[in-house]
């Protein structure tokens, strides 16, 4: 196995001005851990489309390797739990924020941060799902464990055809939930109904200054956007309903009233990726294994090489990208 391989490597001069390249580096450089992990697939989260852009300061140590998550085989460990040749998955735990992450062809992460692989999917496949799609799932559970089912009501997702909602459209439809899809995106509405989207409305619906009470119209939101989005969500949420939180794409605000709270007991549920438990990783990628039809999977994923990572970063900002992008690192 050579001993210098590809990277992308995150530095920033004396100006504090950062910026993003392809390099080389060597085993040395990677930073402490139990276990090296060779990189088969990535993918790019908008996370990642911030840290490599500079449009947000996501690292924050220099020079580092972006990439906050990873699908691959084991190396070599000194962890319990790992032996060489097992095959691993990685979200978040800091990695592409303050640790080497998944933008090279090996990893060295500490063992406690990674879950095995589940049965029936590739590496490939499991960056399909991404922290993006495990993400969805921790919001998917979320509302199960407030009490939500089918029979509650419909269920709005926002930021619909990027990656967080378009894996929460197809889970969600898949356990049978009515499943309202709010996008800017509205001629994307044949892939949001092939998901399982049974009604689309526009973004701008939610989007503006709204009420601090209004029409109800879900029992429960899966949110990725935010700000005024994510208030417009909670007014319009039935008595007793949940909506989670996970994202920011319109903004890091919530111009919102207690009205919702304290007239209709809307429960709002705050969704982290990056240091969920052990047990809760466990189990949002065993029902992704049971409850995410591989068929959507693929037909909201895109596969891209090493190469395209700085393109994809650029889109994802943009809110340009459909679905789940995939970096083959085969
Ligand atoms: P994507 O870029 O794939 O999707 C975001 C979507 O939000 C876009 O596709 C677009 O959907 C919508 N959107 C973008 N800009 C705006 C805007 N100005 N106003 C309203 N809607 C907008 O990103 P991801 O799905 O990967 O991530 C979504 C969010 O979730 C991000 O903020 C990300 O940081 C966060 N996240 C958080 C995690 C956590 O642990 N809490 C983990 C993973 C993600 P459309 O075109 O349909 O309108």
């Amino acid at each position: 196995m050579p001993d210098r391989f590809k990277a992308i490597l995150i530095t920033r001069d004396e100006d504090k001005k950062q910026s993003a390249a392809v390099t080389e580096i060597g085993n040395a450089d990677l930073m402490d851990g139990d276990v090296t992990v060779a990189v088969e697939a990535t993918t790019v989260n908008y996370k990642d489309g911030l840290a490599i852009t500079g449009k947000a300061p996501i690292a924050r140590r220099f020079p580092l390797v972006p990439g906050i998550d990873f699908a691959g085989t084991v190396i070599s460990s000194s962890h319990a739990d790992w032996k060489a040749g097992d095959k691993v998955v990685l979200n978040g735990w800091g990695t592409g924020e303050t640790h080497h992450g998944a933008y090279a062809e090996r990893s060295r992460v500490n063992g406690d941060w990674l879950v095995p692989l589940p049965d029936g999917l590739t590496p490939q496949q499991a960056m399909a799902v991404g922290t993006a799609g495990y993400t969805a799932m921790l919001s998917v559970l979320a509302l199960e464990k407030h009490g939500l089912t089918p029979g509650s009501g419909p269920i709005v997702v926002t930021g619909a055809v990027g990656g967080v909602g378009s894996v929460a459209i197809a889970i969600l439809a898949k356990l049978g939930y009515r499943v309202i899809a709010s996008t800017g995106r509205v001629d994307e509405e044949g892939y949001l109904k092939d998901l399982g989207a049974t009604e689309i409305i526009d973004r701008n619906e939610l989007s503006g200054p709204g009420k601090p009470l209004g029409k109800e119209r879900w029992a429960g939101g899966v949110d990725a956007v935010g700000s005024h989005t994510l208030a417009n969500v909670l007014a319009m949420t039935s008595y007793g309903g949940a909506v989670t939180a996970c994202g920011l794409a319109q903004g890091m605000d919530l111009p919102a009233s207690v009205a919702p709270f304290i007239l209709r007991g809307v429960t709002l549920i705050g969704i982290d990726s990056v240091m969920a438990p052990k047990a809760k990783r466990m189990e949002a990628w065993r029902r992704i294994a049971t409850d995410l039809d591989i068929e959507k999977l693929e037909a909201m994923s895109s596969t891209i090489g090493f190469d395209g990572i700085f393109d994809a970063a650029e889109l994802i900002v943009e809110g340009k990208i459909r679905g789940r992008v995939v970096v083959d690192m085969t």
